[in-house]
C-alpha cells in the first residue's frame, strides 16, 4: 500500500512537520512526525490545507525505463563477467595481479593502469574477460542485495597446500545461493607441500565435484606466483561462457549496474559501470538508483578516454549528481526533466523507507516535540 511519513508530507507542502502535526491532532489523529500516513488520509489533510494532489505510484515512474525485450537477432556474444573468492591469503589478489598482466595491448596503449573495481583482459581473437577486482564477499553480497548480479562466473580460489578453509566454505555457498558456476583454481603449486589432489577430495564434502573425480566442475592447478597455468584457467574461463551462452544487444540504451563508487575532491561523483545490455556513450542522461546524471566523461582500466562502453566492457563515468551505492541499476533516458524525476522519486522513497523503520517514537517524545 502507499504510505508517506507525516514529515514527508510536510515537506512537500513546505511546512514545518510539527505544524502538520498539531493539523492532524485537530482531526484527532494522534500522529508523531515518524509516523504513516496512507494515502487517502495524507491527500485528504493535504487538499484540506489548499495543497492539490498529484499521486504518483511507483510504476508510473518506473514505467518504461527497462525498455523492450531484445530480440534474438539482436543477440550478440558479450565477454563474461568473473568474480574471485576464496579464503584470506589463498592468493586472491594476487591472481588478480596476474591475469591483469596477461592483456595483449595493455602495454602497447601507453595507458597507465587504474583501479575502478573491474577490468577487462583482452586475449586477442575476440577472446576477452571481465573481472571485478574487489574480491571479496561482501562486495558479492551486497551487489546482490540490491538486486544486481552482473557475475557470471566465480573463480573458487584453493592454496593446494592449505586446501578448504572457512572462507572457502563462505563462498561456495555464495556460488549456490547466486547459482552462479563455479570454476576450482587450484593455486600455489609450486609450494613443496602443495597437495592438488587433497583439495580435489576435499571439495566433495561440499558437493563440488571436479572434473577428474566425474563432476562438472572445471578445476585448473595455478601458480599466480609463477604465473603458470594461468592460460588454462582463461580457457576454462571462455569454455563455461560458450556454455552458458552469454549474449546482449549492444544497439540499444544503455542499461547496468554499478560496481563501484565514490565521491572526488576534484571530480565529484565517480562510479564505475558495467553495462549489461545495449552501449552507454558520452552525453547520454541516466537515472542510477536515486541519482541521476549527464555522462561528460568515461575512461576504463587503463586509463583511455573512451567515447563508449559495450556489454560487460567496465568504465569510470564522472557526470553524476550524487554517489550511487554498489549495485544500483543505472537506465539511460531521453531527458534530464525524466532522469531527475525518477531519481527525486526513489529519494523520497528510500527516504520514507528509512523513516518508517525508525519510527515508533513514544508519545511523550512526541509531546516533547510540540
Ligand atoms: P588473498 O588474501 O587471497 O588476496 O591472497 P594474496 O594474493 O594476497 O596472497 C597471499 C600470499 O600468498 C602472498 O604472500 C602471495 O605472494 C602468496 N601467493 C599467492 N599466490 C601464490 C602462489 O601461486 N604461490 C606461492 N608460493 N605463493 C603465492
Ligand atoms: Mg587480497
Amino acid at each position: 500500500p502507499e504510505t508517506i511519513t507525516v514529515q514527508e508530507l510536510a515537506a512537500r507542502m513546505s511546512m514545518r512537520a510539527v505544524d502538520l502535526v498539531k493539523e492532524l491532532m485537530k482531526e484527532g489523529q494522534m500522529v508523531t512526525a515518524n509516523a504513516t500516513l496512507d494515502a487517502d488520509t495524507a491527500q485528504l489533510v493535504a487538499e484540506d490545507l489548499g495543497h492539490s494532489v498529484k499521486r504518483v505510484s511507483e510504476a508510473d515512474v518506473e514505467e518504461g525505463l527497462e525498455g523492450a525485450a531484445d530480440k534474438p537477432e539482436d543477440m550478440k556474444p558479450r565477454p563474461p563477467v568473473v568474480t574471485i573468492m576464496g579464503h584470506v591469503d589463498h592468493g586472491k589478489t594476487s591472481l588478480l595481479d596476474a591475469m591483469r598482466q596477461t592483456d595483449i595491448v595493455a602495454g602497447e596503449a601507453g595507458g597507465i593502469t587504474q583501479h575502478i573495481g573491474a577490468y577487462q583482459v583482452d586475449l586477442g581473437d575476440n577472446r576477452k574477460i571481465t573481472f571485478l577486482d574487489t574480491p571479496g564477499h561482501a562486495a558479492f553480497t551486497q551487489m546482490r542485495s540490491r538486486g544486481a548480479q552482473v557475475t557470471d562466473i566465480i573463480i573458487l580460489v584453493v592454496a593446494a597446500d592449505d586446501s578448504i578453509m572457512p572462507q572457502t566454505e563462505e563462498a561456495i555457498s555464495h556460488a549456490k545461493a547466486a547459482g552462479v558456476p563455479i570454476i576450482v583454481a587450484i593455486n600455489k603449486v609450486d609450494k613443496p607441500d602443495a597437495d592438488p589432489n587433497k583439495v580435489r577430495t576435499d571439495l566433495l564434502q561440499h558437493e563440488i565435484q571436479v572434473e577428474s573425480m566425474g563432476g562438472d566442475v572445471q578445476d585448473v592447478e595455478v601458480s599466480a606466483l609463477k604465473k603458470m597455468n594461468l592460460d588454462a584457467l582463461q580457457d576454462a574461463i571462455l569454455l563455461q561462457a560458450e556454455l552458458l551462452e552469454l549474449k546482449a544487444n549492444p544497439d540499444r540504451p544503455a542499461e547496468g549496474a554499478v560496481v563501484e563508487a565514490r565521491l572526488d575532491k576534484g571530480r565529484g561523483a565517480v562510479a564505475t559501470f558495467l553495462v549489461e545490455r545495449g552501449t552507454l556513450h558520452r552525453g547520454d542522461i541516466l537515472v542510477v538508483g536515486s541519482e541521476w546524471g549527464k555522462v561528460r566523461a568515461m575512461h576504463d582500466d587503463k586509463g583511455q578516454q573512451v567515447k563508449e562502453a559495450g556489454p560487460a566492457y567496465p568504465v569510470e563515468v564522472l557526470g553524476l549528481d550524487g554517489v550511487p551505492e554498489p549495485g544500483d541499476k543505472f537506465n539511460v533516458v531521453e531527458s534530464e526533466a525524466r532522469a531527475r524525476e525518477v531519481a527525486e522519486f526513489r529519494k523520497r522513497q528510500r527516504r520514507d523507507k528509512a523513516a518508517a523503520q525508525t519510527s515508533g517514537t513514544s508519545l511523550e517524545q512526541m509531546m516533547a516535540q510540540l
